[in-house]
């Protein structure tokens, strides 16, 4: 079973559209895990109309949260609004949310939260184009630091507890003419990243607390290039998720 989570960034522009994709999204889905982020303000709407199917294969997130528990922040939104809106996974440090100043601190703080509410977070991490131009070894090196900070004082004692990882190269996302990753290349660096866990986390299996996924222009083309078999874990998917044609034949195309 692979993941799939379905990043609608700021879409649909009403909830009879939404409701209409997420229906479409989860349709006849046996074979995997699906994920649908869609933005706050229609995530009580969706999980009250299709609470039936969220269930284990089909999951509500969201696309962020406030570092802070409580209190006064105008425009934000708190973890408790969001587990209360059916919410279980909480897509954290999206480039395009670090984009707008978001420190690995804060970040680290989110997911904290995200851990003391026993919803699952979904961290992600990826190099700018300037890394990737230096070579693999230094990609590896840039993605370590992010997880050491995010994840840094994490201890992770309730054992059920699951943090999904987002490999997600800047440099990919919302770039689909550019030149992919290969398979080779994407398998050193899920083995970099998960050596970084395994450091981190050393009572841990680290293949039961964590699971890896990659983004970044990910399409029906491309999927079996980065999940599947050995591969990663599964995938998150900005613009193609706003498809549901497109979205169901990446569903098809991994096993
Ligand atoms: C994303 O923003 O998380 C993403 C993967 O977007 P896209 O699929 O459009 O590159």
């Amino acid at each position: 079973m692979s993941i799939l989570i379905a990043n609608w960034k700021m879409n649909p522009d009403s909830l009879n559209k939404a409701e209409l994709l997420f229906a479409q999204e989860i349709k006849n889905n046996t074979k995997h895990q699906i994920i649908i982020c869609p933005p706050h303000i229609w995530l009580e709407s969706l999980y009250k109309k299709y609470k039936k199917y969220i269930q284990k294969n089909i999951g509500l997130g969201c696309q962020n949260i406030n570092h802070e528990e409580n209190g006064a922040h105008t425009g934000e939104v708190s973890i408790k609004m969001i587990k209360d809106s059916g919410c279980k996974y909480i897509i954290i440090g999206h480039s395009e949310r670090r984009a707008t100043g978001e420190t690995q601190e804060i970040i680290n703080q989110k997911i904290q939260l995200t851990l003391k509410h026993k919803l699952t977070p979904i961290l992600c991490i990826g190099e700018p184009m300037v890394i990737k131009q230096q070579g693999l070894q230094s990609v590896k090196n840039y993605l370590e630091t992010q997880l050491i900070e995010c994840l840094k004082n994490i201890s992770l004692a309730d054992k059920k507890q699951k943090i999904f990882i987002a490999y997600e190269p800047i440099w990919a996302i919302g770039n689909f003419a550019i030149q992919h990753l290969n398979q080779t290349e994407i398998l050193e660096i899920k083995q970099s990243i998960e050596l970084t866990l395994q450091n981190l986390f050393s009572t841990l299996n680290i293949h039961k607390t964590f699971k890896i996924l990659y983004g970044g222009s990910v399409d029906e083309k491309n999927i079996k290039t980065f999940v599947g078999n050995n591969l990663m874990d599964g995938s998150l998917i900005g613009t193609s998720s706003l498809n549901p044609k497109t979205f169901q034949t990446i569903c098809k195309q991994i096993n």
